[in-house]
């Protein structure tokens, strides 16, 4: 009960929260949250502590952080004095017997391998968990007075997080999207939801099983997370099922934005201060500083995307910074004897059994074969390369392929600002 009554008070803080009339307003309400943020929070951990002077936070001397540094530093950054390594076997141990109960004092404690394919770990509090339903129940998921909403989501692990979205407006069924496509076709027509969330590359399989008639679902929202929703996909889907998609740029970093209902993605600049490094005139990495944190700071932090700002201003009226396009976050799907692999699916197998490289490639050069590159140390690499192959081939013959080959090859420089793509295909069948 407490918690839903969080939710609740977060919920009406949001939907009473500030209104934003101009640009100038939303960067005023940011530094004045900042504040508030580096004397309740950063005061706390041990990492930012020392960017206090004269009682004031220092923020030009704050370093910008990537995930790597993130991680590193993930004992100094955290407010509960949790080490790197404890936290590591809590999310490995449910990761592998797939409880996901993964908390140390009621903090739940997540798995990541993000677009860079490294193991991150990330810490959310209750309170943390409270606010993030509240935000998706206001900006993403629309609750229907009276009726409750069967929510079908689609996952690739089930955390903590993600389950405390039950409540008495939703019901909500997690769909663990390593079990074999025809059984996941069947639990969801039963289960017929209101609502389907998934990433695209599923969603798009799904809207293939409703247009050949093995389902029939009616969903009356579709929200798409955690890859590049591309426009045919995105075409394709809405005329399937008649319904607009609602798009979440959601990682492990924090909730950053959703679509509204003119379809434009804006960045939730009322939680998070979005710092830009320009490529160009209209296209930016985010360094990103997470003021509602309080578990786990994220403050300075580069993200490997790049956004490009709309031109104009939407007709929603928001002020928050409309996004054209999320460009970068497009790992390519894998087709191995008519089989798709996943490239997210795959990244997760090898960030579960080794994180001894510091960046790789899996490029199917052929219809069965695959080239991979890995930056590593020299020493190690016969037996990295070793870890690679028996992870990919297991992985692949518990989708029923088998006979590929592999071809192993040193990381080729990559062009400065290009970001590494970690699995794509340049096979294409005829
Ligand atoms: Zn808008």
């Amino acid at each position: 009960m407490k918690f839903k009554l969080k939710i609740i008070l977060y919920w009406l803080k949001i939907i009473f929260g500030p209104k934003f009339k101009n640009i100038e307003s939303v960067a005023a309400f940011q530094s004045k949250q900042l504040e508030k943020f580096a004397n309740k929070t950063l005061i706390r951990s041990p990492y930012y502590a020392k960017f206090f002077a004269l009682n004031k936070f220092q923020w030009e001397n704050v370093p910008q952080i990537s995930k790597k540094e993130f991680m590193e530093s993930f004992d100094g950054i955290n407010t509960q004095g949790l080490t790197l390594e404890e936290a590591m076997e809590v999310a490995l141990n449910a990761e592998h017997s797939r409880d996901f109960k993964s908390e140390i004092n009621g903090i739940t404690v997540g798995l990541s391998t993000g677009t860079s394919g490294k193991r991150g770990i990330f810490l959310v509090s209750l309170e943390e968990r409270a606010q993030w339903v509240s935000l998706v129940m206001t900006r993403v998921i629309k609750p229907k007075l009276f009726k409750k909403q069967k929510v079908a989501f689609f996952l690739r692990a089930n955390s903590n997080l993600y389950a405390s979205i039950s409540s008495g407006l939703f019901e909500f069924k997690y769909f663990d999207i390593f079990k074999p496509m025809v059984e996941l076709m069947s639990e969801l027509n039963a289960y017929q939801p209101h609502i389907l969330a998934s990433q695209p590359s599923i969603l798009i399989d799904i809207a293939k099983a409703q247009k050949m008639n093995e389902i029939n679902i009616q969903p009356i929202q579709i929200i798409s997370f955690a890859e590049v929703l591309h426009l045919n996909d995105k075409e394709c889907i809405e005329a399937i099922f008649k319904t607009q998609i609602t798009e979440v740029y959601q990682c492990t970093e924090g909730f950053l934005g959703a679509s509204c209902k003119f379809g434009t993605m804006h960045l939730n600049e009322d939680f998070i201060q979005f710092e830009k490094e320009w490529i160009d005139d209209n296209k930016f990495y985010p360094i990103i500083t997470d003021f509602t944190r309080q578990t786990q700071p994220v403050v300075k932090y580069k993200l490997n995307d790049v956004l490009k700002i709309k031109e104009r201003e939407c007709d929603c009226g928001s002020k928050l910074l409309a996004i054209e396009k999320i460009i970068g976050r497009d790992d390519d799907v894998l087709i191995i004897n008519n089989i798709k692999v996943y490239p997210d699916l795959l990244a997760r197998k090898i960030a579960l059994k080794t994180d001894s490289f510091q960046k790789y490639s899996i490029i199917q050069v052929s219809a069965n074969k695959l080239c991979i590159e890995i930056d590593c140390a020299e020493d190690y690499r016969i037996e990295i390369e070793h870890v690679f192959k028996s992870t990919i081939a297991d992985f692949l013959s518990e989708l029923g392929i088998e006979n590929v080959e592999y071809g192993f090859q040193k990381q080729q420089n990559q062009i400065v600002g290009n970001k590494t793509r970690k699995i794509k295909r340049l096979h294409y069948e005829n």
